[in-house]
């Protein structure tokens, strides 16, 4: 007997058709990947999926996440199937990802594991409303930082490049009397990671004959500049 999915109304219903190939089914898993960000080529089967998303590479946390959120949408489907099939329950994608992302959010308070401290995990955690789980920090140690005594000032000063033909920003920050005393920034032209480090040094120096300061304190992370004195 050849049976009608109850979600499309479209195709014969069958496991891989409701889990997977299914118009509806698509929808909400285009949510499901959209909060993992995961690119998922669409010509897999549904049995390829599941092994393919088994062997994501993230830290614990997201991808004990992942894993729940795979299988909470297979079974929600096809519990969403059953309802819809005995018990005429209307149904949207949106909603059914509204429970999907509970579920996930009620998983997560069991879930061990730390996050990896990047950018990408922050959001798909926020995206999810999930608080992150850090790594704990073996040690603390405590930074001060003291102002330069008079009559000192502090110039901090770094550069960086991005691009295959590397684009120059650099720029710095003066210190003194206690206080911040100004900045500069400057953007442009091409070079490379010493050139930079060492352009930002001559526009500090140039602050410096400019405003008559005598006692100097420059600070960079450029072992080569340091080198040069
Ligand atoms: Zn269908």
């Amino acid at each position: 007997m050849h049976i009608c999915c109850p979600l499309c109304r479209a195709a014969g219903e069958d496991i891989d058709h409701l889990s997977w190939d299914c118009q509806f089914a698509r929808q909400v898993w285009s949510y499901i990947f959209a909060w993992f960000h995961v690119d998922v080529t669409s010509n897999l089967d549904v049995g390829s999926f599941i092994i393919w998303a088994m062997q994501i590479q993230a830290s614990r946390q997201v991808t004990n996440l992942w894993r729940v959120g795979v299988m909470t949408t297979i079974w929600s489907i096809w519990n969403l199937r059953n309802r819809v099939v005995f018990d005429d329950a209307s149904f949207s994608a949106v909603n059914l990802t509204v429970q999907i992302k509970a579920l996930i959010l009620e998983a997560s308070r069991f879930s061990l594991g730390e996050m990896m401290n990047s950018v990408e995990e922050l959001l798909v955690l926020h995206g999810l409303g999930i608080p992150g789980n850090p790594r704990r920090s073996i040690s603390y140690v405590y930074v001060f930082w003291i102002p330069p005594p008079h009559p000192w000032h502090k110039i901090n000063i770094d550069g960086s490049i991005h691009g295959s033909l590397p684009c120059i920003h650099t720029g710095g920050i003066v210190r003194g009397n206690g206080s911040v005393m100004g900045c500069f920034h400057f953007s442009g032209g091409r070079g490379w990671a010493f050139e930079v480090e060492l352009f930002a040094l001559i526009i500090a120096l140039e602050q410096v004959v400019s405003h008559g300061w005598d006692f100097i304190w420059i600070e960079t992370d450029c072992t080569y500049i340091v080198e040069l004195f």
